[in-house]
């Protein structure tokens, strides 16, 4: 777009059974460009009766529709042909998600990519769903089926709303259930761009269905209504509890993926060029609002000085500005929520710890552009070093040895990911055993697979995404005997 043009504020509908429509109290609301704060688009603001509607639709199109009696051939060839859309339209994908949340171009690139292929690596495995036969010792034939949960409910954030998006519907549709999938408010735009392909690809009416909203009006009713069957939900872990909460009421399945406070260990004998540039990729790639972010990093005593000093030294160097530039490293946070929020743990890290670089908004005229900020000599007690912050924020902690680095990596509510980096094999395998994480990384941080699970410990959630481990979620286990002996039971 050329200097001094305004963006165009394009009026979006929500896909709801296969239809375009509004809402039905026909309200809507904004949403922004984080780098020039201005409004780009408007979506609609559904709530309760909205949900009815798209849950409705949902039931209808497992129930009645015929989508879980597909063939599996044909979920994965629907899911091929939308890979095909979004690979064909990558660009302007990628565009759309950078102007919506702020994230440099090269990243919602790789992020479209990730989308495509997760499409297709579940359209691959719809046909690998298999079932078992049991060894019973009777004179029987005893299965185990596997059958689609039914009604997906799929709650979603902003820090890779397309990539969230896909790792929510492409395990649920290959499984063969239907699915009420709500955007995060900041950024429902290209979930809404993918719905317009819907149809197209094969998808019958009612099998995905996208409502906008704000989480308290259009989420919590997706969670509390009874004809949905299970929830898939990223997100805060505050709101995750609440989740898990309202989702007793009707006994639904529910997986989470909530917050972290991930340690990215640095042993002495670490190559030491890798690991400076390890610990700023771990932390401040997607401007820190990552689930998975590094942002407490501890060092080994020998070589902690000289690693923050090396570290600050880089972080400085970090090109900030607009997003769609090439050469950006670092955008502006999604929104002045978010803004805020980071600010305020900025002033509190002050308090704690003492300030290598950052620690303050960075000179923009506009945008929410916060510096990627590193705190050192951080207890690991700190509130920087317990609360998520989902910034450019990084907690240094220094460590002595093994024994410590493994307390203090433990010594958290956290237990989503884990980094250690060192040329040992068998210190980097004793740390691997011994770190609470559902995801290790060994010499380093944030490579994501579509191949390999994606979850967490302790209050990062429950339940796995990617793999076949994320259509397990989606899947309902049945139990089959089968009689083969043509007698009575003769007990009575
Ligand atoms: P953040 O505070 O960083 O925006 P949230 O956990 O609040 O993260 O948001 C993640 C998703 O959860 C969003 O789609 C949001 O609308 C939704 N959400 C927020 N509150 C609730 C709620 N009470 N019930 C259901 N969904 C919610
Ligand atoms: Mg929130």
């Amino acid at each position: 777009m050329p200097a001094g043009v305004k963006a165009e504020v394009r009026a979006y509908q929500v896909y709801v059974n296969g239809e375009w429509i509004d809402s039905t109290s026909a309200k809507t609301f904004p949403v922004y460009d984080p780098s020039t704060e201005e409004v780009i688009a408007r979506v609609p603001d559904c709530n309760a009766e909205d949900v009815n509607r798209a849950v409705a639709a949902a039931r209808a199109a497992f129930d009645h529709g015929g989508w879980p009696q597909t063939t599996a051939q044909e979920r994965g060839r629907i899911l091929f042909r939308l890979a095909d859309k979004i690979r064909q339209n990558a660009a302007m994908l990628a565009e759309l998600e950078c102007r919506n949340c702020g994230k440099p171009i090269v990243e919602a690139e790789f992020d479209i990519n990730d989308v495509a292929t997760c499409f297709e690596y579940y359209g691959g495995l719809a046909t690998k769903i298999l079932g078992y036969v049991n060894p019973v010792p009777d004179n029987a034939m005893s299965l185990t089926l596997k059958e689609p949960i039914g009604v997906a409910g799929q709650i979603i954030p902003w820090n890779y709303p397309l990539l969230m998006a896909a790792w929510k519907l492409a395990p649920a549709l290959a499984a063969g259930c239907t699915c009420v999938l709500k955007p995060a408010e900041q950024t429902p735009l290209t979930a809404l761009e993918l719905a317009k392909w819907f149809s197209d690809v094969g998808l019958p009416p009612g099998v995905v269905n996208i409502v906008t909203g704000f989480g308290e009006t259009s989420g919590a009713p997706i969670v509390q209504h009874p004809d949905v069957n299970k929830i898939a939900f990223t997100g805060s872990a505050a709101v995750g509890k609440i989740i898990v909460k309202q989702a007793a009421d009707t006994v639904k399945r529910v997986t989470l993926e909530l917050g972290g406070k991930s340690p990215n260990i640095f042993f002495a004998d670490a190559d030491f060029e890798a690991a400076i540039d390890g610990a700023l990729f771990g932390v401040f790639i997607n401007q820190g609002e990552v689930c998975s972010a590094g942002s407490r990093i501890l060092v080994q005593r020998p070589i902690y000085k000289k690693f923050v000093d090396a570290m600050t030294a880089k972080a400085n160097k970090i090109k900030l500005g607009a997003p769609l530039e090439r050469e950006t490293k670092m955008g502006p946070l999604v929104s002045k929520e978010q803004y805020d929020r980071v600010c305020s743990y900025l002033e509190i890290g002050k308090q704690e710890a003492k300030v290598a670089t950052g620690g303050g908004r960075a000179k923009f005229d506009k945008g929410f552009y916060v510096q990627p900020t590193i705190f050192y000599d951080v207890d690991n007690s700190a509130r920087i070093a317990q609360e998520e912050i989902f910034g450019p924020v990084a907690s240094v902690i220094p460590f002595e040895d093994e024994k410590d680095a493994v307390k203090i990596a433990n010594d958290s509510p956290y237990g989503l990911a884990a980094a250690v980096w060192t040329r040992d094999i068998f210190k980097a395998f004793r740390a691997v055993k011994a770190l609470r994480a559902g995801i290790v990384w060994v010499n380093h941080m944030q490579p994501t697979y579509v191949e390999a699970p994606w979850g967490g410990y302790k209050q990062s959630g429950f339940g796995r995404e990617l793999g076949p481990w994320g259509i397990e979620e989606y899947l309902e286990t049945k139990q089959v005997h089968i009689n083969l002996n043509e007698q009575p039971i003769g007990w009575y």
